[in-house]
Parts: structure tokens; C-alpha cells; sequence
């Protein structure tokens, strides 16, 4: 259903955010979303699902929601998986024993204490491991040394992300005792990159690590040598039961259309070697600057704003699931969706993915866009992982694509500090987002439901 009014500008109250000129500059100095990712970083830290520093972090969350003028805020209860690092080394042994920088991927089983120790048989890739067969693989340590490919889309992850995520699973199955991949990022320090994995069916569960780019590269020279390249890996990590953590939402209650919701989220889990600060601490400080801006009394929305905090992305979308099942009633009346979930970068373009009514958003959104420099694509948006589970219901997803050059040489990594934020980059974004979801909760356009399937 779709009701478009074409003689009401829907650019009215995105014009009333961006009048003028200088519309980034005023952004960057009056945005607040520096001081979020500060705070939140140093006060709860890293902070993987179900830790204490998650329970800090939802405590900090429910006090920052009420402190910027937030409604009905609450923690909605999530129950998370829970994993924790223990020991890690890596070492090349033989005649010229080497450590290896190295780190455990994310739901990975540990080793036995005195490690395993194997030769290592090196693959580009999941298809040229499961071409090898059995044979080749069993008893040996895979190496699977993929590159990451730096794109501003961030698009060069999503090869990546798969091997780190599947190949212990198939690399059990052929019968290896171990799976190392070199790190999903594109630095070239010594710093390894962790990130979720997950086991298949099968009885065989491999310890899965990553190593660092500059190890992966010598463990790649130690193969091509010709004599068999032996390593020797120990790993700590284990799974823990389950634990409680929570959604945190809070609310802009709208002026005319109170029953409609805009949703903004973003992820308030991190992993637990950096603090957190580009993922996803960038993210909930834009979605929090942004519901910061419009509830100020002469800024509230005509639709209801309502930004959700989401428990462990990172490691099962369980905040994720839980949320699009305690709030399946509403879901119909989500007229949009939205999630910062890709760092502290300058906005770009902007793509929506909705039924009848997608192109005029589109054109306002671009529109509102394009004193930040940014612009509306074809492209249909994708809303990131916490969105997923909304998709069923066709819930409109509009997607605020950031600069991710540089993301993927800090993300999961001990590099993401809050030293890795630029304060006018983030600025800019968060001014970017408000203009957006400006659009979104005025606009008389009210976008169809998404369609069912890809993209
Ligand atoms: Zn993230």
C-alpha cells in the first residue's frame, strides 16, 4: 500500500536541517556522534556478547538514551551465545622455527594444551580446498590465504568473510586437523583479524585461527619452499553457556503518525581485541546523534523514530532475531529501516530497497543528500545483518553507504580504537544520516513493502 501525496514537498523538513549552505560544516560542529564513540569505548570498552563489559555497555546505553531525550526506553532481554579467547600462538617449526602472529576466529574450539602440529597444505580458496578431496587434506593444517580487496563499497569482504565462516566446516570434513586463514582485512601490520566462524553438521569440529597479513605471507613463501612446511598451533578459546545481554531501544514518539516507525540501529557487541570503536561504536553513536537531533521539541518527527541498540551481531544475530520475533505484531507498521554498521566514514550515496513508491524516495533521499555530497543509486539496499530477520515482512530498508577504504584495516582487529575516528568524517555522517531519516519520518511518502528475495 502506498500513499504518495504529490503536491506536499517531502523535502520540507530535510530542508529545514540542511538550509543554506555549509550544510556539512554545520553537521561536523554541532554533531555529538565523536563524543558517543569516545564514551562508549573507554567506559564499557570491548565488549563481546554477554561479557561484564556488555552489561556495561547496555547500562551505558540506557543512561545515554535517557540523557539525550529519548521515550519508552528499555532493555529488551536477549539471550547470547558466549565465547572467550584463551592462549593463542602460532609457530612454523622445523629449522628455522618462526612465531607466527595469530589469532582464534570467533566460536572456534580450542586445541589440546600441547597444541596440534601438522604440515600445512595451502589453498587460494573453499573451491580449490573441496576440489582436493580427502586425500591431499587429511592430518594436515589447511592454510586458506585469500585476499581481502580494499573497495570503497566494502564489497571485498564478502569473499572473505565466507572463508573465515566456513572453512573449518569443510576443511573438517575432508579430515584436517586444523584450519589457519589469513586475516579478513587489508592492512599489512602484524595485528590478526578474528570474526565469527561456524561448524557444520558433521561430527568434525577444527580449531580455526587467523593470522596475521605479513605471517600469511611467510607461511605462504614456507610452503612454496618445496619441503614441507610443518606449524604448530595452540589455542585456548572455548565456547561458555549461554548468557543474558539485552536490545537497547529507545524512542522519538511521533507527532502525527505515532503508530508508524522509522527504525535506526546499530550493534552495541563488539569483539574483544580492540574496543570497538569503528565496529560498531561509529554506528551507535550516528544512530544516537541522530535521535539526539530530533528530539529536541522543535524537531520532533511526525513518525515515530525508534533506535535499537542491538545484542551480539557478531557473534549470532541473536539481538538481531530477537528483536523481528518479540516485535513481529509491528513489523507492518515499519515503514523503513536503517543500520550504521559500516564505521566512522563519510556518507556517499544512498540506496533503498521498497516496493511501490521506491523511486520517489529515492529522488527525496537523494535530494536531501546533496549538500553532503552524496547521492541515490539504483542499486536496492541491503540493511546489514540486524536487519536481516526483517526481511520476511518487507520491511523498507534504505542503506546510507559510508566510505570504507580504510574500514577493513582496523575491523575485528586490536587496531579499532577510538584513535581510528575522525571526528569531522563521522560528523559529516551523522549530519548525513539526520537529513536522511529526516526524509523518512516526514515525507508524506510512505515506501511499499520490500519484495520477497534477492538481492
Ligand atoms: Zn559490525
Amino acid at each position: 500500500v502506498v500513499s504518495i501525496d504529490h503536491t506536499a514537498s517531502p523535502l520540507e523538513s530535510a530542508a529545514a536541517i540542511v538550509e543554506g549552505g555549509g550544510a556539512v560544516q554545520r553537521a561536523i560542529a554541532t554533531s555529538k556522534a565523536y563524543e558517543l564513540v569516545r564514551a562508549l569505548t573507554d567506559e564499557a570498552g570491548p565488549r563481546p556478547a554477554g561479557s561484564p563489559a556488555d552489561a556495561r555497555a547496555v547500562a551505558w546505553a540506557l543512561t545515554t538514551m535517557r540523557a539525550i531525550g529519548l521515550e519508552q526506553v528499555r532493555a529488551e532481554p536477549v539471550t547470547v551465545e558466549r565465547w572467550e579467547r584463551g592462549v593463542e600462538t602460532a609457530e612454523l617449526v622445523g629449522a628455522t622455527p618462526q612465531r607466527l602472529a595469530v589469532t582464534a576466529l570467533g566460536n572456534s574450539v580450542g586445541t589440546p594444551p600441547e597444541g596440534v602440529e601438522a604440515e600445512v597444505i595451502e589453498v587460494p580458496s573453499l573451491d580449490a580446498l573441496d576440489a582436493l578431496g580427502r586425500g591431499p587434506v587429511e592430518g594436515k593444517i589447511v592454510f586458506v590465504n585469500a585476499t581481502t580487496a580494499r573497495t570503497r563499497d566494502g564489497s571485498g569482504y564478502g569473499a572473505t568473510s565466507l572463508v573465515r565462516r566456513q572453512a573449518a566446516a569443510r576443511a573438517g570434513a575432508l579430515g584436517a586437523k586444523a584450519v589457519v586463514i589469513r586475516s579478513v582485512g587489508t592492512d599489512h601490520n602484524r595485528l590478526p583479524h578474528t570474526g565469527s566462524m561456524r561448524y557444520g553438521q558433521g561430527p568434525a569440529r577444527v580449531p580455526a585461527a587467523a593470522l596475521s597479513a605479513p605471517d600469511a605471507d611467510l607461511l605462504h613463501r614456507a610452503v612454496a619452499s618445496g619441503s614441507p612446511a610443518r606449524l604448530r598451533l595452540v589455542l585456548g578459546c572455548k565456547a561458555l553457556p549461554e548468557g543474558p545481554s539485552a536490545n537497547v531501544v529507545g524512542e522519538v514518539i511521533g507527532s502525527e503518525r505515532p503508530d508508524e516507525i522509522v527504525l535506526i540501529g546499530a550493534h552495541l557487541d563488539s569483539w574483544d581485541l580492540g574496543t570497538g570503536a569503528i565496529d560498531d561504536g561509529a554506528g551507535c553513536a550516528i544512530v544516537l546523534d541522530v535521535a539526539r537531533q530530533l528530539a529536541r521539541p522543535e524537531a520532533r518527527p511526525r513518525r515515530t523514530l525508534r533506535v535499537v541498540l542491538f545484542a551480539n551481531e557478531e557473534n549470532g544475530l541473536s539481538g538481531a532475531k530477537a528483536y523481528a520475533e518479540a516485535h513481529k505484531a509491528e513489523l507492518a507498521r515499519h515503514t523503513a529501516a536503517l543500520e550504521a554498521d559500516a564505521g566512522a566514514g563519510r556518507v556517499y550515496a544512498v540506496r533503498v530497497r521498497a516496493g511501490e513508491g521506491a523511486e520517489a524516495l529515492r529522488s527525496a533521499l537523494g535530494a536531501a543528500l546533496g549538500p553532503f555530497s552524496a547521492v541515490a543509486v539504483a542499486e536496492a539496499a541491503n540493511g546489514g545483518a540486524d536487519l536481516r530477520p526483517l526481511r520476511p515482512a518487507g520491511v523498507p530498508f534504505v542503506d546510507l553507504a559510508q566510505d570504507m577504504h580504510e574500514y577493513f584495516d582496523h575491523h575485528h582487529s586490536a587496531n579499532d580504537t577510538f584513535d581510528k575516528i575522525d571526528r569531522d568524517a563521522i560528523g559529516q555522517a551523522a549530519g548525513a544520516w539526520a537529513a536522511a531519516v529526516r526524509v523518512l519520518t516526514d515525507s508524506p511518502l510512505t515506501p511499499g513493502r520490500a519484495p520477497e528475495g534477492p538481492p
